[in-house]
């Protein structure tokens, strides 16, 4: 794991889930509960994209939630980085090739990082936000560059 070093704020995180089966989610929120308590790293999941540093998505994207995902990752703020988690959101997984999937998500929105599994273990999509969280401080110091 890389050191985290310049990211000033705590990392805040808004979950899209779409046509998820919910077992990505559910893994999701098990790193939230008392056993991994990533909040306790600043690490909190947010209600609007408005606020988010990190987008978190799940599942193989039905055609009808395409739309809905590029307007949510627009209203996120610069710097901000995308994590598929799961296999559904990375390859199509089970759903692959369905007439009705828009996916995957790299096929609808940039993607930064990717936690395969069916679902991934809490860990797993632990160490994936510290992937983003690591991109974003690259993009901060890029940004504070461009501004001195
Ligand atoms: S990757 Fe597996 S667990 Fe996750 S949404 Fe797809 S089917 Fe469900």
């Amino acid at each position: 794991m890389g050191k985290l070093t310049n990211f000033k704020r705590s990392l805040w995180v808004f979950h899209a889930s779409g046509g998820s089966c919910n077992a990505c989610d559910i893994e999701i929120i098990a790193a939230l509960t008392p056993r991994y308590d990533v909040e306790r790293f600043g690490i909190k999941l947010v209600g609007s994209p408005r606020h988010a540093d990190v987008l978190l998505v799940t599942g193989a994207i039905p055609r009808d939630f395409a739309d809905k995902l590029r307007r949510i990752y627009e209203q996120m703020p610069e710097p901000k980085a995308v994590v598929v988690v799961g296999n559904c959101g990375t390859t199509g997984g089970v759903f692959y090739d369905s007439y009705n999937i828009a996916g995957p998500i790299d096929e609808i929105i940039p993607v930064d990082v990717y936690v395969p599994g069916c679902p991934p273990r809490p860990e797993a999509i632990i160490d994936g936000v510290v992937k983003a969280w690591l991109k974003l401080e690259k993009l901060e110091k890029e940004l504070e560059g461009k501004k001195e």
